[in-house]
């Protein structure tokens, strides 16, 4: 918009105009029917002739209707004023040749900016309906000889894949950066890889052989670096981890922090730095709420061992290692043509606004919770072997993955008035999710 106004305002100078007015629309998509103040003044001055030219960035910008247009053919020839543009130079209006061509312009004109975007997304849509990656091919694959059939590339794959390995595993992605940055690899966008570059790059679906359409993961007509379910799990490990974990490093994790809650309050706790006196305690961050707080090592290792037991049982392996329930896949075939349904509704006109939107709402949400069911965590089989051994192999990261796994809540209680953080057995309330307390 400032950009247009400069363009303007140089059009103004090189025809020694003077500038007396500069009116704005914000809305200059032209068409969606809002009232245009900016154009009504702009009318109001050239009928009292207190303007004699007209500059415009573009014409088809001026009007909306051809009605619109003529009104202002008329203006221009009963006040004698002119018009010039910065896309067309001067708009000339005086004869009957240059009124008709203007009248055909403004038409295309508008025809294309109606159509042009949806024109555009259709084109988009088809394509990745079709199965064909459109945009940026993500690091670590190529272009093929097929265009929207991205390939892997032999140089790069190898690390993406290992990406995506450090982040089912939890490893944090400042972490991940700053080992790509030290061994000397560059992004194709920027100078070093950032916490962000990676959260970008490992979020393609392309990766997994995937494409996004209608805000829907499907099967794209190319292969990706990794399977369709080991993308969506690397996925599903970032979306689990709480919001700020991602861009902590790892030492300063702890086992609880985040993830335990207060049983009677429900405000998480978090873990102190560890250099203050009371450092050493999960404690609730809600003055005037909540002031629960419990001695760290003691709840830390008690979780362990609970963590460790549970691995040992006998169903653990089946328990934790969930195979992906195939109705899911009916189900969201179910929510989305419901969706669909909804949408041709709306678009037919035979659905008001307002009443679809918050149904279309909630079919979203059910969608995404079954997408996020069709991911399910995978615990490595040496977990349910050799459980406290691998217990103590893995990271923070990987360990708290594993207890938001294992329990819907681990929360707890304040104790007698004085709610100190020694720990007592008996504060500690564990929910398990699913199956998993059977
Ligand atoms: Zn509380």
């Amino acid at each position: 918009m400032e950009r247009q106004e400069q363009d303007c305002r140089a059009v103004a100078l090189q025809g020694g105009l003077q500038v007396s007015h500069c009116l704005v629309d914000n809305d200059i998509s032209a068409y969606s029917g809002r009232r245009r103040p900016g154009y009504l003044r702009l009318l109001e001055l050239l009928r009292t002739h207190q303007v004699d030219t007209v500059i415009a960035w573009a014409p088809e910008r001026l009007h909306r209707s051809p009605r619109e247009l003529e009104d202002f053919i008329e203006l221009l020839e009963r006040t004698g004023a002119s018009v010039r543009t910065v896309k067309s130079g001067v708009w000339d209006l005086s004869t009957p040749h240059h009124r008709l061509l203007a009248r055909m312009l403004g038409a295309v004109s508008r025809a294309e900016s109606e159509n042009i975007s949806s024109r555009v997304q259709r084109a988009h849509q088809q394509a990745k309906s079709a199965g064909f990656w459109r945009g940026p091919i993500p690091y670590g694959m190529r272009a093929s000889t097929n265009p929207g059939l991205p390939e892997r590339d032999p140089q790069t794959a190898p690390l993406v894949e290992e990406m995506l390995n450090r982040v089912q595993r939890g490893d944090a992605l400042t972490r991940i950066a700053a080992d790509l940055n030290k061994a000397g690899y560059v992004p194709r966008r920027g100078r070093v890889w950032t916490h962000t570059g990676v959260l970008r790059l490992v979020s393609s679906p392309a990766l997994g052989g995937l494409l996004q359409v209608d805000g829907e993961l499907q099967p794209a007509a190319f292969k990706g670096l990794v399977s369709a379910e080991g993308w969506r799990a690397a996925q599903a490990t970032l979306a689990r981890r709480p919001k700020g974990e991602v861009r902590r490093p790892r030492e300063q994790l702890t086992l609880l922090g985040g993830i335990l809650v207060c049983a009677q309050h429900g405000v998480s706790l978090v873990g102190g730095s560890g250099d203050r006196k009371d450092g050493r305690t999960y404690s609730a961050q809600s003055p005037g709420l909540c002031c629960v707080s419990v001695a760290r090592g003691a709840l830390d290792k008690l979780m362990s061992e609970i963590v460790i037991a549970r691995l040992s049982a006998a169903d653990a392996a089946v328990v934790f290692q969930p195979a992906v329930d195939l109705t899911l896949d009916d189900q969201l075939r179910d929510l989305r043509r419901r969706r669909d349904e909804l949408a041709d509704l709306l678009t037919d006109g035979l659905l008001p606004a307002a009443s679809a939107r918050p149904r279309l709402q909630a079919l979203a949400d059910a969608i995404q919770e079954l997408e996020s069911k069709r991911s399910p965590v995978m615990i490595e089989a040496a977990a349910f072997d050799r459980p406290h051994e691998t217990w103590l192999r893995w990271s923070q990261p990987q360990r708290r993955e594993v207890l938001r796994l294992m329990f819907d809540q681990i929360a707890v209680q304040h104790v007698g008035a004085r709610n100190g953080p020694s720990f007592r057995p008996e504060r500690l309330q564990l929910t398990w999710s699913g199956t998993a307390g059977n």
